[in-house]
């Protein structure tokens, strides 16, 4: 069964609530979504969240690195889904291969790993946690069988009224994890936290993201105020070019730091075993390049004992939700799971199914075959505002 086209989108994915920057508020969240198509016919999608400031790739550059390489000559005739996992293993982008971090291409590659694996994953009849099985990774440690996931919530900055409101519904609807947005300009951190935790409790286990905002110099004094709130945690609180300093920071501040900005493909990974900057690595399926390439850095964190977490990036449709319940559902030791926030923040979804967690944050595993959700094919019609066809015939 050979691959016959791939059919590049860029969607633009209405959302709830305004994604707020200095400058302008935007509505809608950009996604690139892939449909691969075999020579028998059969579909499967994928998608990717290409952010300049993650990857540094555009939607532009994600549809000239799946121009340019062939990938039905690298995937040849796969005799089964254990096959396209193997030849998904050695499946590097040119680009990925020279960059020193290893994250250029990957939402790119993201979205096509995805759509094959859903096409064939259909074809053979086997689900997308089948291949998380499938792919070789030494010490990777996976759940006897698929189970149920619990998501975290997340409480971003905003008004005093607005945070109120958001501590309250995660408190009433039972998460036993919540993550704080800290570090912007004008907002009183410790204030805040207090307020919080009068309303969420003290058993809560509440950590907190920075993304980069404070320097290295000032990170000592800007944690400490924090501590008598007991955080669990604190995510990326220095910019990637800063990040080295943590090697030092680290044992200074009180409380275990997590990379997220500064972890996007495996050398980041490496880099910041060597030089001791991270306790946690916040791991995510499109800034990471898809299904192998997060294995394999989630194998090298659990040999070296760190902790994970399977981020989200904000926005991401159904199609990288369910992606993410199947590596969940099928790894064992993630601190700290995001995601499938569908319902709550997309105005209209690309897929059939709705798998937003439920109470608690829990949701099920999902079955296959594939990615076990149906993507609306006229739903992608209407948020799509770009296009490229690629054929292989
Ligand atoms: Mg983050």
């Amino acid at each position: 069964m050979t691959l016959k086209a791939l059919d590049l989108f860029h969607v633009a994915v209405p959302l709830k609530k305004p994604i707020k920057h200095a400058s302008h508020e935007r509505t809608t969240s950009d996604s690139l979504v892939v449909r691969a198509t075999l020579d028998d016919g059969q579909v499967g999608y994928g998608e990717g969240v290409p952010r300049p400031y993650v990857t540094g790739e555009t939607i532009e550059s994600t549809f000239a690195s799946l121009s340019g390489f062939d990938f039905a000559r690298h995937l040849g005739r796969p005799t089964s889904f254990e096959d396209v996992v193997r030849r998904l293993e050695a499946l590097v982008l040119p680009e990925t291969e020279a960059d020193p971090r290893g994250m250029a291409g990957n939402a790119a590659r993201c979205a096509l790993e995805l759509a094959l694996l859903d096409a064939y994953g259909r074809h053979f009849r086997e689900s997308l946690g089948q291949a998380v099985r499938m792919v070789e990774v030494p010490g990777l440690q996976r759940t006897d069988a698929p189970s149920r996931v619990r998501y975290s919530g997340a409480i971003m900055a905003d008004s005093t009224a607005k945070e109120r409101i958001s501590a309250w519904k995660m408190r009433l609807y039972g998460f036993a994890q919540v993550k704080l947005k800290v570090g912007v300009q004008g907002q009183d951190d410790p204030a805040r936290l207090a307020r919080l935790r009068r309303i969420l409790g003290h058993r809560i286990d509440l950590r907190l993201d920075a993304n980069e905002a404070w320097h290295s110099l000032e990170l000592v004094d800007r944690v400490r105020p924090l501590l008598p709130f007991g955080p669990s945690v604190l995510e990326q609180p220095v910019p990637h070019a800063e990040s080295d300093s943590l090697a030092d920071l680290r044992p200074k501040l009180g409380m275990p730091i997590m990379l997220d900005e500064s972890l996007c493909g495996y050398p980041d990974a490496t880099r910041a075993i060597e030089r001791g900057t991270a306790d946690v690595l916040n791991v995510r399926l499109s800034k990471c390049g898809g299904v192998v390439p997060s294995l394999r850095i989630i194998g090298l964190a659990q040999r070296q004992g760190l902790g994970l977490q399977l981020g989200c990036h904000p926005g991401e449709t159904g199609i990288l939700s369910a992606a993410g319940r199947h590596l969940a559902a099928n790894l064992r030791g993630l601190r700290y799971v995001e995601g499938s926030y569908d319902r709550h923040v997309l105005a209209a979804n690309l897929i059939v199914e709705d798998i937003t967690f439920r109470y608690g944050g829990w949701a099920p595993p999902l079955a296959g075959p594939g990615l076990g959700v149906t993507v609306n094919p006229e739903a992608l019609e209407r948020m799509a505002v770009d296009r490229k066809e690629i054929s292989y015939e």
